[in-house]
């Protein structure tokens, strides 16, 4: 009969801690997220592909001096720029980025004198060909002003 009464205690006593457990968690902070509903939240040092930065008005930081192209080690960056006439400083015309071929090393940003490069934030890139993924950043920059 003692052995009854225990099966039942045991039993009680299993069903409360599960509760407990489960009840624990409901408080809990969530850590899932509703993807693809919901647009994740990156942290500040995720590395997306390279962008440029705009300033205050809006226009992109570069003054097309190379220095990103140059020092790339897997030759992934192509610029152009042209010195408008009576302009006193250079005016990016190009920039194409072969992500592809990017490690996400980060020199390009470190080595921009204007700091006019970030990685940006994306996260679910997808294409169809290796194409898909020749970005026009100076395009991409304009678009985010509209
Ligand atoms: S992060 Fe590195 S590999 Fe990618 S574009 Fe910049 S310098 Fe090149
Ligand atoms: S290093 Fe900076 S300023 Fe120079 S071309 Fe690259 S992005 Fe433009």
């Amino acid at each position: 009969m003692s052995g009854y009464f225990k099966e039942i205690f045991d039993g009680g006593k299993s069903l409360l801690v599960g509760l407990g457990i489960t009840f624990k968690q409901m408080i809990q902070p969530v850590v899932t997220e509703r993807y693809p509903r919901t647009a994740p939240k990156m942290p500040p040092r995720y590395r997306g592909h390279i962008d440029l930065v705009r300033d205050e008005e809006g226009n992109n930081k570069c003054i097309a001096c190379g220095m990103c192209q140059r020092n790339c080690p897997t030759g992934c960056i192509t610029i152009k720029g042209e010195k408008p006439e009576g302009a006193k400083k250079k005016v990016l015309t190009f920039y194409r980025l072969d992500f592809t071929t990017c490690s996400l090393c980060g020199i390009c940003v470190e080595s921009c004198p204007t700091d006019a490069l970030e990685f940006s934030k994306e996260y679910n890139l997808a294409g169809y060909s290796a194409g898909d993924f020749v970005f026009d950043l100076l395009k991409r920059c304009e678009e985010r002003r509209r």
